[in-house]
């Protein structure tokens, strides 16, 4: 009998077809049907679910009664990287192995990195505004920076981070970075190492976060720390909102004592169309789709596809998620 997968998420046509060739797939939408007319996530229709031998969720939540219900899952596999819709414990105790897909969408946070450093510096959206406001001749408010000779500090050297490392010595910035959990000696080539953040953040004029939140670094970013920084640095997050205390954010590019900020990533999402962000001049506001192109779709819809095969064969998946990694 052909395996079932049950997939309650709209994810890129290429996995889809990889798996179909030995297994049947359940999906809430039509083949042939836009991404644009896809709920997001639906977790009232799970039925499915229980029917499956394996399931890729992007936001779907499975609790413990799901998999108590769920007789025959075998695999479950995390389309992206957080993992929080997942029971990992009960999966766990249930003997359901879950995976997921971290490297897929990699170089778009890097891409979305480097897109929004050269927005902030050239002035793209304000000399944007003016113009279609029909006034072309305010192109003198609009004198940008160069990011040649700059220093780019990075503070997080995991997978994007060291992605961003290579793109910005293309572009002939120089780099120094801060983690507290890797060593000098596992850094990239022309990366310096700073011991402690208060260091990178005085030393940089464009700020970038790609660390995880955790307890550590939940607020890393707040009114003490800002204050560290050069008054016409530019901090750039693409990783989680709160890692950034955005009252305090707000405030320092409200007083002018920072450069300018662009953030896809907030503490509330989505953002509220109202919230104070919206009305800086020098901020750029992504709505949290950084690691969003095509590139990453299909290769996340790939990398998934193959997870599901390697656990429902009883081989080991590339990235397999157990509770003790802390997720
Ligand atoms: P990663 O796990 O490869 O790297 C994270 C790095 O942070 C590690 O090297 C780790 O040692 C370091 N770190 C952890 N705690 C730290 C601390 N307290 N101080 C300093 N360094 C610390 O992760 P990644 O794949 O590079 O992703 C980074 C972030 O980007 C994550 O928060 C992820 O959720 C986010 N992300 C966002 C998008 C988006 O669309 N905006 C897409 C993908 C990933």
């Amino acid at each position: 009998m052909r395996p079932v997968v049950f997939i309650p998420e709209f994810i890129h046509a290429s996995g889809r077809q990889a798996l179909s060739i030995e297994c049947d797939l359940v999906t809430p939408w039509k083949e042939g049907t836009s991404i644009m007319d896809v709920p997001q996530s639906d977790t009232e229709h799970r039925a499915p679910l229980y029917e499956a031998d394996a399931v890729i969720v992007r936001t779907f939540t499975i609790s413990s009664e799901d998999m108590q219900r769920s007789q025959r899952l075998r695999a479950i596999v995390n389309h992206g990287v957080g993992v929080d819709n997942i029971d990992l414990k009960a999966a766990a105790e249930h003997g359901i192995p879950v995976a997921y897909t971290p490297t897929g969408n990699t170089n778009a946070v890097a891409e979305h990195v480097v897109a929004l450093m050269m927005a902030l510096s050239r002035r793209v959206v304000p000399a944007r505004q003016a113009l279609i406001e029909g006034q072309f001749n305010r192109r003198n408010e609009f004198q940008g920076a160069e990011v040649a000779g700059k220093t780019l500090g990075i503070i997080g050297m995991g997978r994007i981070g060291r992605q961003i490392v290579k793109k910005a010595l293309g572009l002939d910035m120089k780099v120094i970075a801060y983690d507290a959990f890797v060593s000098a000696s596992d850094f990239p080539a022309h990366v310096l190492r700073k011991e402690n953040i208060s260091h990178l953040l005085s030393g940089s004029d464009y700020i970038t976060l790609h660390v995880p939140l955790t307890d550590q670094t939940h607020h890393m970013i707040n009114r003490e720390t800002i204050g560290l920084m050069k008054s016409d640095a530019r901090v750039i997050n693409t990783s989680r909102g709160p890692v950034i205390d955005q009252e305090a954010l707000h405030g320092a590019l409200l007083d002018g004592r920072l450069g300018g900020a662009a953030l896809d990533v907030f503490e509330e999402e989505p953002l509220s169309a109202h919230h104070p962000l919206n009305d800086l001049p020098n901020t750029i506001l992504t709505p949290h789709i950084a690691g969003l192109t095509e590139t990453a779709m299909e290769r996340i819809s790939m990398q998934s596809a193959q997870a599901v095969l390697n656990l429902l064969h009883g081989r080991p998946a590339e990235f397999p998620i157990t509770d003790e990694m802390g997720f």
